[in-house]
């Protein structure tokens, strides 16, 4: 059951975004007027933004929608990508990143969106690509196997990803992961598998040069310090949840 009938201590359950009620709560003393004197006309009022850079430790503001992704990235370099939105978010060129503000009708004609309002920027001395398979495995495993997307789909796009990251990939593996991703989208009970389909779409057109380097035997990455985090004893195997 879902738990909107039947949640905790078996009652209909609401589940709500504490970012939200806190908002909720500020428009019910300030008024809407207030909310709406940031953000965009369409998108109004303000959100948190976990920021991580390429010089470690993550910082949360709370800034406007519709702000210069350029103001929170100020020292990304040209040749770095940006992850936006966080693990159901979407890679970009840090090029084309700067050019966005952080609101979904200016993100949305790159293809990206605020999601959970997350941007993550990894040092050039990195491998995004095999950050991106690790964290796809991760998703992987972090479903309860309920819906046939998860169960089918993305376990087959961990381990493709994973093949064409250490870059073993054979000639069908980038043409199956395009294939699985169309087929779990819109399918699953949420939105978990069409999240992580968007990660590793955009993955394979972001780093498609580094896609190409693997299949040669190369790597632009020179230090195997993960940067993308996974929360430490996440399951490494589906025998970790037996
Ligand atoms: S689609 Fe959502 S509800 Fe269904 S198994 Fe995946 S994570 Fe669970």
């Amino acid at each position: 059951p879902r738990i909107t009938e039947r949640g905790l201590l078996g009652a209909p359950t609401l589940v709500q975004n504490a970012e939200t009620l806190a908002h909720v709560a500020l428009i019910a003393r300030h008024g809407p007027r207030w909310f709406r004197q940031v953000g965009t006309a369409a998108e109004p009022g303000s959100m948190l933004c976990t920021i991580r850079r390429a010089d470690g430790a993550p910082r949360v503001v709370e800034v406007p929608l519709g702000m210069p992704l350029k103001a929170l990235l100020s020292d990304v370099r040209a040749d770095q990508a940006v992850l936006i939105g966080g693990y159901h978010g979407s890679w970009l060129p840090a090029t084309e990143a700067v050019r966005l503000t952080l609101d979904n009708q200016s993100l949305a004609a790159a293809g990206a969106r605020v999601g959970a309002g997350i941007l993550l920027a990894p040092p050039p001395d990195r491998c995004a690509l095999i950050e991106t398979a690790a964290v796809v495995r991760y998703l992987a495993l972090e479903s309860a196997g309920q819906c046939g997307p998860c169960l089918n789909g993305l376990p087959r796009m961990a381990a493709a990803l994973t093949e064409i990251a250490v870059g073993r990939q054979r000639g069908q593996t980038q043409a199956d992961v395009e294939r699985w991703a169309g087929l779990v989208t819109g399918r699953g009970a949420c939105h978990h598998p069409d999240g992580t389909a968007r990660f590793v779409r955009s993955a394979l057109i972001t780093f498609a040069a580094e896609v190409s380097r693997h299949q040669r035997g190369q790597c632009t990455g020179t230090s195997k310090r993960p940067f993308l985090p996974i929360p430490h004893g996440s399951a490494r195997t589906e025998e970790d949840w037996m």
